[in-house]
């Protein structure tokens, strides 16, 4: 019911002064600084008289008190003092999961961040002539080894890849890409959009099944910068389908004298398809096919920070890093000391499928993720919880990031359900838990998918369910 001007002035006598609210919420918070307290009542204070004055509010003379407001203004201090990027637990089975961070970090590249960024570091001084050097030179000869390449150059991520490559080789010109490529990847990167803001004109060609090689050469003339592909990502098209295989686009570039660039997107150092996780192309297979350009991400399956890397050819590479847009979209030291570091794991393969955290929990075969399954259920027998039923069944995980797309990963979850909380209640619960446990809701039940969980942290979700009820 609406109130009168009476009414709501009668309420907004109530709102106590706001020395008194800090003072009162004081009393609850003995560690609050006294600013913050004072922010917060005046905060807290302008914001009931606000929603009195415009109608739209649910106080009434009995809870506009002390009481409840020094509640709200504790609350907002505690979230101002409480960090707000927390660790969490990932139990969807979504390794490379966008909003949960994608890549965790390897050890030795927790490593280097520390030892590199706690204090000085050569990140740009060679030590050979006590003169300015390059963050970049950290970097580009590992990055050459493993990919074959000629010449690199790592940027913020992916997307600023894909920008400055464009920028430097295409404004104002052509960019021939097949439409069936023209991808929008979950987190907002629309490959058009970049192109256009490269100032690249988008030639696209085929249809969005089919494209062939006559679509390309039909497409070029003298305005023609560059032949384009791009890995489709989070999506594919099956059954009636056609497109070039780079190959092909190579001996067409190089019949023109057009340079081409591939975006893997995710690119995987090493060849996944032995762990029957297929068809993931690597940077190598590009250069070696003749890609004068590949640029592809840090963290997505090669495991490490947020990068993106160029590779290929030093003529155009030289090109990129001498574009302004270079400084603009420059990686940072704890960049160059993680990926340095990540990358140099790759050295031996085998080293690097047990040591950098996403590769590792992405190929561990399905019979080790259901022991941490089985290892969790008997956390909850133990206890013999009455309030829940659960199991350990067998599902799929997703790599996540765009990768490895079409790929079904067979993984065991524990299957949980509460004879009185929905699986949403449940869910929330799980969410707020210290630390928050992630998880997903299959029909009623809810589904804690132990591929994406690390062994520390199974006695945590069992705590968390057990805790829950
Ligand atoms: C993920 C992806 C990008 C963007 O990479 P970021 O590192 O997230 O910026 C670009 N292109 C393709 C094909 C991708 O899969």
């Amino acid at each position: 019911m609406a109130k009168s001007s009476e009414e709501k002035r009668a309420l907004l006598r109530l709102i106590p002064k706001i020395d008194e609210l800090a003072r009162v919420t004081a009393e609850m918070l003995v560690y609050a600084p006294q600013e913050l307290l004072i922010d917060a009542s005046r905060k807290v204070s302008e914001m009931v008289r606000n929603s009195i004055l415009s109608g739209e509010d649910d106080f009434n003379a009995d809870n506009l008190n002390m009481k409840n407001l020094s509640k709200m203004v504790a609350g907002h201090v505690e979230k101002t003092m409480k960090t707000s990027l927390r660790k969490v637990i990932n139990a969807t089975g979504v390794v490379l999961h966008t909003n949960l961070g994608r890549a965790p970090l390897s050890r030795s590249a927790m490593d280097a961040i520390f030892e590199t960024s706690s204090g000085y570091s050569n990140l740009e001084y060679s030590l050979e002539t006590g003169e300015r050097g390059s963050r970049q030179e950290h970097l580009e000869n590992i990055v050459c080894t493993l990919t074959g390449s000629e010449a690199a150059f790592v940027v913020n991520n992916n997307a600023a890849a894909v920008l400055i490559v464009l920028s430097t080789l295409a404004k104002e010109r052509e960019v021939i890409i097949s439409r069936g490529e023209l991808v929008e990847i979950g987190d907002s990167f629309r490959l058009p959009d970049i192109m256009l803001q490269s100032g690249a004109k988008l030639i696209e060609v085929g249809t969005t099944n089919r494209t062939r090689i006559s679509d390309y050469r039909n497409a070029i003339n003298q305005e023609t910068a560059l032949i384009m592909k791009a890995h489709q990502s989070n999506y594919r098209i099956v059954g009636y389908s056609e497109n070039v295989p780079l190959k092909e686009l190579v001996k067409l570039g190089k019949q023109f004298y057009i340079p081409v660039v591939e975006d893997l997107g995710s690119g995987s150092i090493v060849d996944l398809s032995r762990f029957n996780l297929e068809g993931e192309p690597t940077p190598r297979n590009s250069i070696e096919a003749g890609a004068d350009l590949v640029t592809f991400s840090g963290d997505k399956l090669l495991g490490g920070p947020q990068a993106g890397i160029i590779a290929g050819s030093s003529r155009y590479i030289e090109a990129c890093k001498k574009h302004p847009l270079a400084r603009a979209i420059r990686i940072d030291k704890m960049t160059v000391a993680a990926l340095d570091a990540t990358l140099r794991e790759y050295i031996d393969s085998e080293e690097a499928i047990k040591n950098i955290p996403a590769l590792k929990l992405l190929i561990e075969p399905a019979h080790i993720v259901r022991k941490k399954a089985m290892r969790l259920k008997r956390m909850l027998d133990r206890d013999n919880p009455t309030d829940f039923v659960y199991e350990v069944v067998a599902e799929f995980s997703k790599a996540g990031g765009g990768s490895l797309p079409l790929t079904e990963i067979p993984t065991y979850c524990l299957s949980v359900k509460h004879n009185r909380l929905s699986a949403q209640d449940l869910e929330r619960r799980m969410r707020s838990f210290e630390p928050p446990i992630i998880v997903r809701i299959k029909d009623e039940y809810l589904l804690i998918d132990l591929r994406s969980v690390f062994d520390s942290e199974i006695p945590l979700i069992a705590k968390a369910l057990l805790s829950s009820g």
